[in-house]
């Protein structure tokens, strides 16, 4: 036998049983403090680690009697728990600056939104009866109603999501005899992040994408001439995340609507993000750049837009879709639909957030409020961190210019000028510092450049900022 196998057979003895863990003193309160069955896991996967690292001839019986006399032990359980412990969604701090953040949970809400988000989460509410009549009805019946004041749409309907309002879209479409065939710009098969593709949806819907135009230029006639007997719906999707710049041309969704009211087609426009304004409301649209609004897309006479309730709109998790009510009812006969409904507490964090837009109380939800912030308005507070912060040993803090980004794909190629606090340790690797402030409690995000840290005071909520501080402190002091 060759040294190596013995060395492995004698670390082989060495690994202890799941028992003998189980009865060490040393671990005895680490143990107590989660559930058996967890600790027992963990105990498992530890003894499985070694044994894989033996049997990849990386640990020899020295090495393992070290680790077991040693602190070794105690300090690779303690990280499990602690793993385990910071597992989970939890509230964070966001000082990346991004506004729709898709990693941190997009739009925070508005608290009256989240209050009642809340209280119907732990009461009975009227869901699906009438409080007049004490008959059934829709349970999205008052937010149709308000998305119709919202957007001047005929009507409206809302599910999980966006891309589940495009899953529903085609799904209902194509179940129109022989039709089977979605006519979209080559230009416009978007990929918006997290694995939604455009084509990739159409296809699980059942349609034939059929590609029309360039990449970089799309007419009118390129979708006539497509248009056939197999055509079940002309689609326009709003490029989200990406801009084509330069030699371009695009199907505006009014000149979609009237070659669909010609051939007798349905047409859509799935505007992804959404920038929804009130009469009354502060437009976003000097620091939205041409993100296309919903009131817009609706007027301009396509069927069905669709939008998400998480970007730019600032509501929960949800898509929208608005436009005239035969096509609407459509959608709402497609017993799909039953699969991607809204809960209640989603349709009441959408109708109280709706209610503020439409009594002009809209620029109070925070991810507008943040997205208008001027940097003017956010360098006191970055000036405010940065001072508690610089008597931080072995940092150097600065304030400096920067862009915040909207984030979601929301408005690509838009960036907002800000002041982020600018700070950078003599010694400590910027990664490994954000690293740490991820496992702060609460958890802090922030952006790492040219080894430093950036802390943009955009994306802060109300409280942040201290959080934020005692977050830093704690990691650096
Ligand atoms: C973001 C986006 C979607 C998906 O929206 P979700 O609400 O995240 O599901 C669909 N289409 C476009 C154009 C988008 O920008």
């Amino acid at each position: 036998m060759s040294s190596r196998a013995d060395a492995s057979k004698d670390a082989f003895r060495l690994l202890p049983s799941i028992e003998e863990l189980l009865h060490d003193p040393r671990l005895r309160e680490l143990g107590a403090s989660v559930p058996r069955e967890v600790w027992l896991g963990f105990l498992r996967e530890l003894i499985e680690r070694w044994r894989s690292e033996i049997k990849a001839g990386k640990l020899d019986g020295a090495t393992l009697s070290g680790r077991l006399a040693g602190p070794a032990l105690v300090t690779e359980l303690s990280a499990a728990i602690g793993r385990e412990r910071r597992a989970g969604i939890v509230r964070v701090v966001n000082a990346t600056g991004v506004v729709l953040h898709t990693g941190l949970g997009r739009a925070p809400l508005h608290p009256e939104a989240a209050a009642a988000m809340g209280t119907v989460a732990g009461s009975y509410c009227v869901l699906e009866v009438d409080r007049e009549s004490g008959e059934r009805n829709q349970r999205d019946d008052r937010l149709s109603e308000l998305l119709r004041r919202m957007t001047g749409a005929e009507a409206g309907i809302v599910v999980n999501n966006c891309a589940a309002a495009v899953y529903l879209l085609l799904n209902t479409y194509l179940a129109r005899g022989k039709r089977d065939e979605v006519i979209v710009s080559r230009g416009e098969l978007v990929e918006i992040g997290g694995s939604f593709r455009v084509p990739d949806v159409m296809e699980r819907a059942g349609v034939v994408l059929r590609e029309v135009g360039t990449t970089n230029r799309t007419r009118i006639a390129d979708y006539r001439a497509a248009a056939g007997e197999r055509t079940s719906l002309l689609m326009k999707v709003h490029t989200s995340n990406f801009r084509v710049e330069g030699f371009t041309e695009e199907v505006t969704p009014r000149e979609l609507a009237e070659l669909g009211r010609e051939l007798g087609l349905p047409t859509a426009f799935d505007l992804g993000s959404g920038l929804i304004e009130g009469d009354d409301v502060e437009p976003l649209p000097e620091v939205m750049g041409d993100e296309p609004r919903v009131r817009d897309a609706v007027a301009s006479g396509v069927d069905i837009v669709c939008f998400s309730g998480d970007k730019l709109f600032g509501g929960p998790q949800s898509g929208m879709l608005v436009g005239k009510r035969a096509a609407i009812a459509a959608l709402r006969k497609n017993p799909v639909y039953r699969a991607l409904r809204l809960d209640k507490v989603t349709i009441a964090g959408l109708e109280r957030t709706l209610e503020l837009y439409l009594a002009d109380r809209g620029d109070e939800i925070p991810s507008r409020a943040m997205l208008r912030a001027t940097a003017d308005e956010l360098r006191p507070c970055a000036e405010r961190i940065a001072a508690a912060l610089r008597s931080l040993p072995d940092c150097t803090v600065s304030v400096v210019p920067e862009r915040s980004q909207p984030g979601s794909g929301a408005a690509p190629g838009v960036f907002l000028p800000t002041w982020v606090v600018r700070l950078a340790h003599s010694r400590r690797k910027a990664a490994h510092l954000a690293a740490d402030l991820r496992r702060a409690e609460p958890p802090v995000f922030v952006r790492v450049q040219d080894e430093a840290l950036l802390l943009d005071p955009r994306s802060l909520l109300p409280g942040d900022e201290e959080r934020l501080v005692s977050a830093v402190r704690s990691v650096i002091a």
